[in-house]
C-alpha cells in the first residue's frame, strides 16, 4: 500500500490562521518536505509538532521529487508545506502533486490561507470570475505577451509583486491596461496590513511618495462589458450590411451563418438583414 501525499497550506502572517487539520495532519505524518526547513521551524515548533522534515525548493524540485515518489510508493506518508500559503500557488507542490497523480497515490490537499484568494475577496472588485497571473514573468518578451494577453482580459486579475518590483510593474500595468482600477493588498494577516483601492494612475503618483514595503497582491479589474462591446462595435461599426457579410462568409461561414452573425451583431432580425440585401 502506498501512502499519502497531504499539500498542507500554512499561514500567510498570523499563525492564528493554521488550521487545526494541518497541525494534526502535520503531526502524523512521517516526513515534511519544506521549502526552506529553517523558515518552517518556528511555525512547527510553535505547534509543537516534531515529526522530521526535508527539504523541498524550487531548485530540488524534480530530483527531489523522485526520492519523496519512492518513499510515498514505500507507503509513507508526507506533508509538503512552503515558507507561506498553499503548495503549488507560485510554490512548490505541483510538480510532485503531478508525479503522485500520474504514479495513483492519493493527493490529499490541506486547505488554508493564500494570499490571491484573501487579496481578491478583500478587494472590493468583482470576485465572480478572476484570473490568477501569480508573478508576472521577469523575460520581456513573455511578459509582453502576457501584457498583451491581459489587455482583452474581462475578468479581475491577480498579481503577486515584490516590493522593489512594484513601480515598474504598476507602470506597465497602466500602460498596457489603461487606467483601470487596482486594489494593492500588503502584509495581509499581518502587524502592518494595508488595503488601497485606487487608479492605476493613482497608485502610482502614490508610491512616488510613499516607499513600496512588505509583501504586494494586486487585484486589478477586468476590462468591463462596455468596453468590450465598444470594441466588438467598433469591428462593424463603419461596414455596410453587404460589407459586415462579407466579412463573416470570409470566414468560412455560409450565407445563413453570415446573416444570423450580422443580424446579432447589429441587434436586429434576420429578415431586416435579408430584406436590407434584395434592396
Ligand atoms: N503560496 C503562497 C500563497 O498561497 O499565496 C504564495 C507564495 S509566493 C512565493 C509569495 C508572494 O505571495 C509574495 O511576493 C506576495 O505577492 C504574496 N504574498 C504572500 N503572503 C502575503 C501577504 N501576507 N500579504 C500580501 N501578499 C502576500
Amino acid at each position: 500500500m502506498s501512502g499519502t501525499l497531504y499539500l498542507v497550506a500554512t499561514p500567510i502572517g498570523n499563525l492564528e490562521d493554521m488550521t487545526f487539520r494541518a497541525v494534526r495532519i502535520l503531526k502524523e505524518v512521517d516526513l515534511i518536505a519544506c521549502e526552506d526547513t529553517r523558515t518552517s521551524r518556528p511555525l512547527l515548533s510553535h505547534f509543537e509538532i516534531h515529526t522530521p522534515v526535508t527539504s523541498y525548493h524550487e531548485f530540488n524540485k524534480i530530483e527531489k521529487a523522485g526520492e519523496l515518489l519512492e518513499k510515498l510508493m514505500g507507503g509513507a506518508s508526507i506533508a509538503v508545506i512552503t515558507d507561506a500559503g498553499t503548495p503549488g500557488i507560485s510554490d512548490p507542490g505541483e510538480e510532485l502533486c503531478a508525479m503522485c497523480t500520474e504514479a495513483e497515490i492519493d493527493v490529499v490537499p490541506v486547505p488554508g490561507a493564500a494570499a490571491a484568494i484573501a487579496a481578491v475577496t478583500s478587494s472590493g472588485l468583482s470576485c465572480r470570475r478572476f484570473a490568477f497571473e501569480a508573478f508576472l514573468p521577469k523575460d520581456k518578451k513573455k511578459r509582453r505577451r502576457i501584457l498583451e494577453e491581459l489587455k482583452a482580459e474581462s475578468r479581475t486579475i491577480i498579481i503577486y509583486e515584490a516590493p522593489h518590483h512594484l513601480k515598474d510593474t504598476l507602470k506597465e500595468l497602466h500602460e498596457a491596461l489603461g487606467d483601470r482600477r487596482v486594489s494593492l493588498a500588503r502584509e495581509l494577516t499581518k502587524v502592518h496590513e494595508e488595503h488601497l483601492l485606487m487608479k492605476l494612475s493613482e497608485a502610482l503618483d502614490y508610491y512616488e511618495k510613499n516607499d513600496p514595503r512588505g509583501e504586494y497582491v494586486l487585484v486589478i479589474e477586468g476590462k468591463s462589458s462596455k468596453e468590450l462591446e465598444a470594441e466588438a462595435r467598433a469591428l462593424w461599426e463603419d461596414l455596410s450590411i453587404e460589407e459586415h457579410m462579407e466579412k463573416y462568409l470570409s470566414q468560412g461561414m455560409d450565407k445563413k451563418e453570415a446573416m444570423k452573425a450580422v443580424a446579432k451583431d447589429r441587434g436586429v432580425s434576420k429578415r431586416d438583414i435579408y430584406q436590407q440585401l434584395i434592396k
